[in-house]
């Protein structure tokens, strides 16, 4: 391979490796990214459901905080038969060709250092989540799962529930109907139990605590 040659594949889009062939084993680590009610569930479904028809061991895990659905269940139906996990650790006990998460914002740090193991072991790994928190900034498990160099990352949209444009992607979240204002600390995994309620939001229509005026607060640590 000549230097144009290679610089050309080094700039490959992370898409056009994962749809050729010849770097299908490159595809360790796939992420599906985006706001609530963007088809990520959707996505997992269809990419992972096949495998109960294989060979491939496989496991999918869904956050035991995650208590909406029973296993994965995608807003058209289809479903994902599923483990709930406080941990990751888990599926390090056990040899397994592909490790699939769902709703994995929800999951720690540590949990991602799990994800790099599994990766070195040469397990896939298939991630779908969402991204940005209730502040609109990166969720801390997913930027450790973009800082451990995913091979394709699908950023998915929704629909603005306040102006319907096909636009959002942050998950807005609400409180007794209210944008949720308050500051909570960064990456916050807000529950699933009807505390909050969440909606899709564009640009223009998501309200994020940072761009709310509020006073000084009084820090007394750092
Ligand atoms: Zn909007």
């Amino acid at each position: 391979m000549d230097a144009t040659t290679a610089a050309h594949s080094s700039t490959l889009p992370a898409m056009s490796r994962a749809c050729n062939p010849a770097y299908i084993g490159a595809v360790d680590l796939t992420l599906i990214l985006g706001p609530m009610k963007s088809g990520k569930s959707l996505e997992l479904v269809s990419l992972l459901s096949p495998l109960q028809y294989t060979d491939t061991r496989h496991r999918v895990f869904q956050s035991a905080r995650h208590v909406r659905d029973a296993g994965v269940v995608s807003r058209s139906g289809a479903a994902l038969a599923t483990v709930k996990a406080n941990s990751l650790a888990a599926a390090l006990d056990e040899e397994l060709d592909v490790v699939g998460i769902d709703e994995v914002h929800m999951f720690t740090l540590g949990d991602m250092d799990v994800v790099r193991r599994l990766l070195i072991n040469g397990t896939r790994v298939v991630a779908a989540g969402i991204d940005l928190d209730h502040r609109g900034e990166l969720f801390a498990p997913v930027r450790a799962l973009l800082e451990l160099g995913p091979a394709a990352v699908t950023y998915r949209r929704a629909v603005c529930d306040r102006c319907r444009s096909f636009s959002a992607v942050y998950t807005q979240v609400l409180e007794h109907g209210e944008p949720m204002i308050r500051e909570l600390p960064p990456s916050t995994a807000l529950p699933d139990d009807g505390t909050y309620t969440y909606e899709p939001r564009c640009r223009t229509c998501v309200v994020l605590p940072q761009f709310t005026p509020r006073p000084t607060p009084a820090r007394t640590g750092d």
